[in-house]
């Protein structure tokens, strides 16, 4: 890849550049979540006001928990008919295009805008917005809307919001700077609801997610000394406690919580290919850790695809660790 494409958008390039355009399509990443979702929506319905047309792309539905964000209900794996030639595709938090799944038709690149905060994003987008700084991908969509000028009412105010609890696990991580407390409180004197999103993303849990959580916990093995704990969920235990993959989100950060863990990892063997979702305490990067094996995120959060039987992928991740200093 030429060194250009590498680089970064300015604020007021990307800004420009929605100006110009009539049709968006928001891209949402496959197994969404409130980040991916809530930045897509928040610059949608920015977009709308400016009188643009705006289409939601996503091809997982939409999260039970996800579902009380505005203008969730216009998310789609379907793209209308007729959608001009020069519609902006915006795809909003993924470090690579693939992250989108494999429905959308062939999208050519100067049709890319690519907004993200992962690190080693491929910079996949004729115009590429990434700030790795950001906690979110909503927060990094706030300096467009500030450039943009549109008014933050309630609705975007919340799916920010939204965006920023998702990704600093409710203000846990450390990726919770003053600078996000700040812009936190903005929001809410704007309208954002907090506690329904606290209800609804972290307080709404199905018995069965607990269920299940109960059930991973007690295959879960520890080791390097006890700094590593992994677990996995596979198609006996979801039918056991009647739970879904989306009841699977919260496990890998209950194993990170153990006294002493540095790395956690959960396996997740149904749907075919096992999905892996890493976390750190702060020493080993995760990141650079999932990238060896094709996968990628942040360097407390990352994860992978891994194909072939669990035995060999709880090896490769394993080693992949090791090789990062676990
Ligand atoms: P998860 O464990 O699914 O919550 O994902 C944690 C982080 O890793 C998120 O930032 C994801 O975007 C990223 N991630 C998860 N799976 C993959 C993958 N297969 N490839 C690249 N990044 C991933
Ligand atoms: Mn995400
Ligand atoms: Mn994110």
């Amino acid at each position: 890849m030429i060194e250009e494409t590498k680089m970064n958008s300015t604020t007021p390039e990307v800004a420009a550049e929605l100006r110009a355009r009539p049709a968006f399509v928001m891209v949402s990443h496959v197994k969404p979540d409130g980040d991916t979702l809530g930045a897509g929506l928040a610059l949608g319905l920015a977009l709308k006001r400016l009188g643009k047309r705006v289409a939601y792309f996503q091809q997982d539905p939409v999260p039970r928990n996800l579902r009380f964000l505005p203008d969730s209900q216009h998310v789609s794996r379907d793209l209308p008919e007729n959608l001009p030639p020069d519609t902006l595709y915006v795809f909003c938090d993924m470090s690579d295009s693939a992250r989108a799944g494999e429905f959308l038709p062939p999208i050519t690149r100067e049709n890319v805008l690519d907004v993200d905060h992962h690190l080693g994003n491929a910079r996949f987008g004729a115009l590429n917005y990434v700030l790795e700084t950001e906690c979110s991908t909503g927060t990094v969509v706030m300096h467009l809307l500030r450039e943009l000028g549109v008014p933050i009412d309630r609705d975007i105010a919340t799916c920010i919001l939204a965006t920023i609890m998702t990704d600093t696990g409710g203000f846990m991580h450390s990726n919770t700077t003053p600078e996000v407390l700040t812009l936190s409180a903005e929001l809410m004197h704007l309208g954002a609801n907090k506690e329904q999103i606290t209800e609804e993303i972290f307080a709404n849990k199905r018995l069965a997610a607990l269920k299940l959580l109960g059930r991973a916990l007690n295959e879960a093995q520890v080791e390097h000394d006890g700094r590593y704990i992994w677990s996995y969920v596979d198609e006996a235990m979801l039918a056991e406690c009647r739970a879904d993959g989306e009841d699977t989100e919260e496990i890998v950060n209950h194993l990170r919580s153990v006294e002493g863990v540095e790395v956690s990892a959960l396996f997740k063997a149904y749907d075919g290919d096992i999905r892996v979702s890493l976390r750190s305490s702060g020493r080993v990067n995760v990141q650079a850790a999932a990238s060896r094996l094709g996968g990628g995120g942040h360097f407390r959060a990352s994860g992978l695809t891994f194909v072939g039987p669990l035995p060999d992928a709880v090896r490769a991740v394993d080693e992949a660790l090791a090789a990062e200093g676990l």
